[in-house]
This record gives C-alpha cells, sequence and structure tokens, in this order.
C-alpha cells in the first residue's frame, strides 16, 4: 500500500490538468435533450477510461445520449461501482454565452459543478491510484457509469443502476457537496404528477350556466395538494407549474398542473398515492382529469452500513485537515435507487454553489480536495469495508 502522501503529491501535480479537461467539458452544452452535446462528453471521457484500463461499452438510447459502462475487473473480492451523469438542466447556446471562467478562487460555467466537477474528481483521483499505488489499483474491481439523462430523472439509466448496484458492494456518487462540504447518505424520494384538467367551455357573459371551469377545478385541486405539506414530517408537495383558459370572456374548458413531491420515507410515499387518488377524483359533473407520472425516485436509504462508509470517508477528511460531515437532502439524485441495492454514499464531487442556475459556482481548490479525498477513501474502503451481505433486509433504515 502507497504512503497516502504519494497519492497526494501526485494529485498536487494534477492540477492544471484538471482544469483544462474540466473547461472542455464545460464548454460543451450537454443539456438532457441535446444528444449530440451529450455524446461529445461520452467521446471525451472514453478515452481516458481507455487509459485507466477500463473496458467501456456505450448504450446507445433513442431521444437521449449513449450511456456509458465502463469495467475494470481485478481480484478484490468487493465491487465499487460509481455513478455520474453527463447531461446538465441548460439549453443550447448556453457555453457559448457563459464559457467556462477562473475568477480567483472560484470557477463559472454550465454544469461546472453540476456535475462535471463531479466526473473531474473522480478520474483524477483514479489516475493518482494507478500511479501512485499501482498494486491497489490493479486489484480493485470497478464499475462506472455515466448516464445522459439524470437531471430528467433518469428514465432510461434507472434499469441498469438497479441492474449494476445490485452486483456491487458499495456505491459512490458525484453530485456536488453539500455547501459545507458535507456528503449525503440520505435523501428525500421525488416524485413528479402531471396533471390534465378538461372542463366545458361556454360565453362566461351570455351563457355561463352551460360551462364547467376547469381552472375552478384546478383551484380546488392546488389547495388540496398544498395542504398536505408537512414540513416538519419533512413531506413536501408543490404545484410548480399551471396552465389553463384561453380568454377571460371563456370558461375554461383545459387546464394543467406539475406537482413535485418529496418523501422521507414509504409511509409518505403511499400517503401521497392515496391522497392523489382522492384529490383528483372530480368534483362537478362535466370534469374530467388525467393524472400521470409518480415517484421517479425512492428515497435513499440511510443504513448502518452507509454509515460505515461514512466513517471511511470522514477518515480520508481528516488526513487531509478537512472535516467531512453529512447532512440529508430533499434533492434526488441516482443514489436513491441505487442505495436500495447497495450501501451508497453520494456527493463526492467538489464543493460550490447555485447548481441548476447561471449563478452555479465551483471552489475551484476543493476539486483538488475532494479528488484526494475519494481516492484515500477508495485505500480505505479496500482495505476495511466488508463486502455486503444480504442488502439491506433486515437492515434498519435510520433517522
Ligand atoms: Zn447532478
Amino acid at each position: 500500500m502507497a504512503h497516502s502522501g504519494e497519492i497526494i503529491q501526485c494529485l498536487d501535480k494534477k492540477e492544471a490538468e484538471m482544469l483544462a479537461f474540466l473547461e472542455s467539458l464545460v464548454n460543451i452544452d450537454s443539456g438532457t435533450y441535446l444528444k449530440e452535446g451529450v455524446n461529445q462528453i461520452g467521446s471525451i471521457i472514453v478515452p481516458k477510461l481507455h487509459e485507466l484500463g477500463f473496458e467501456v461499452e456505450r448504450l446507445p438510447q433513442a431521444d437521449f445520449g449513449d450511456h456509458v459502462l465502463a469495467r475494470k475487473g481485478g481480484p478484490s473480492p468487493k465491487r465499487l461501482l460509481c455513478i455520474c451523469h453527463m447531461d446538465t438542466v441548460f439549453p443550447e447556446g448556453e457555453a457559448k454565452r457563459r464559457p467556462f471562467r477562473i475568477d480567483g478562487h472560484k470557477a463559472y460555467g454550465p454544469g461546472v459543478l453540476d456535475m462535471k466537477g463531479g466526473i473531474v474528481v473522480l478520474l483524477h483521483s483514479l489516475y493518482a491510484l494507478m500511479e501512485a499505488d499501482p498494486g491497489l489499483y490493479q486489484a480493485l474491481d470497478l464499475t462506472l457509469l455515466f448516464n445522459s439523462e439524470e437531471e430528467i430523472l433518469s428514465p432510461t439509466s434507472t434499469p441498469y443502476i438497479i441492474r449494476e448496484a445490485q452486483a456491487a458492494d458499495t456505491v459512490c456518487v458525484f453530485e456536488p457537496a453539500r455547501p459545507k462540504g458535507q456528503v449525503v447518505i440520505k435523501r428525500k424520494g421525488v416524485g413528479k404528477y402531471y396533471l390534465t384538467v378538461h372542463g366545458k367551455a361556454a360565453h362566461a357573459g351570455a351563457q355561463p350556466e352551460l360551462g364547467v371551469s376547469a381552472i375552478e377545478e384546478l383551484a380546488r385541486i392546488i389547495l388540496e395538494f398544498h395542504a398536505l405539506n408537512d414540513l416538519e414530517g419533512g413531506l413536501t408537495v408543490n404545484v410548480g407549474v399551471v396552465r389553463g383558459g384561453s380568454r377571460s370572456n371563456i370558461i375554461a374548458e383545459h387546464a394543467y398542473a406539475e406537482i413535485d413531491v418529496r418523501a422521507v420515507d414509504q409511509v409518505q410515499i403511499d400517503r401521497i398515492q392515496q391522497e392523489s387518488d382522492r384529490i383528483c377524483r372530480p368534483h362537478r359533473e362535466g370534469i374530467r382529469l388525467e393524472l400521470t407520472g409518480g415517484i421517479a425516485f425512492p428515497p435513499m436509504l440511510k443504513t448502518e452500513r452507509s454509515l460505515d462508509l461514512l466513517r471511511l470517508v470522514r477518515e480520508a477528511g481528516r488526513e487531509l485537515g478537512v472535516d467531512i460531515d453529512e447532512i440529508p437532502t430533499g434533492g434526488g439524485s441516482d443514489g436513491n435507487h441505487a442505495s436500495h441495492y447497495a450501501p451508497t454514499i453520494d456527493g463526492l464531487g467538489p464543493q460550490g454553489t447555485g447548481a441548476h442556475s447561471p449563478d452555479e459556482t465551483l471552489i475551484v481548490p476543493t476539486l483538488l480536495e475532494r479528488s484526494k479525498v475519494f481516492a484515500l477513501f477508495i485505500e480505505k474502503w479496500h482495505q476495511f469495508f466488508a463486502p455486503k451481505e444480504d442488502y439491506p433486509k433486515g437492515l434498519p433504515v435510520l433517522q
């Protein structure tokens, strides 16, 4: 086993290279629906995976960029799965409008934090291990999955995530660290519902008695959904998009809403499913309702085994003089599904703020810091983490 000092030194020499790699990723638009751009990100990553000794498979998707699945076998009795997404939430032209830029300790650009910075952290920590501790690197059994559509809740990659997490002993996800550098072992479940309300149009002045207002019905539904909010219990419901009607002098024939739901556990999810069935029954004759969507990400499970992972990350941080804690979050990620099949830790990417907004900011020194943390974590994980057995059956889910 290499002294951790060698790994740290090795990474210290790579900072310029890491920033150049990050710049090349950020300056390509890879919004979820920009298939070409996401595939270009894949094409930049694949040669690096070959250098790192991986066999790479591209998994083409009809409507999205290819997912990239990479495997490197090794004699280790434990398999580690690492998950990154290549897509961002931004439209075409965003990278031209505000290309990658560094100002002091901060870097900017679309996806710089979420999660192009995370991709850089993962790959460079592996380069450092390969160079500074080749014996260990050769022993590791690694699978990496780079998916193309996480920002719309991974509709096509979820089956791969589940399959690979089932076969893994541990899953690491490279979403950004939380604002104070915390990692994540507990996330809320995330649901999205789409509601269309059909009523009956009529002249609002001349013959209002002939109309049935879709907007009036939707107004009731919105209030009933919002009444389900239980901030203390962690259940949140938000009707975040509303459309309807055509003119003020016409009783509205159509209305539409999108509803975001976040739940801490299965009890809350069951409750939401029952309540949405109840709320979305028409209250007036002439109304028809169509509700689609549902829970896309189950809650991420915090267990004794994920706490073991946290301990190892904390130890790695301590060697670098960095105190790393965990914090639960309402944002979902691919760690949510994965955590039902293997102990999972997320938030291993760099620190910053403003994800999904033009203010997205990466704290530059944490790119290097988190690469060191992850490389040291792998050494400890390899040495101390017990392979998973019969997970998560019988394991209490922790609050
Ligand atoms: Zn992300």
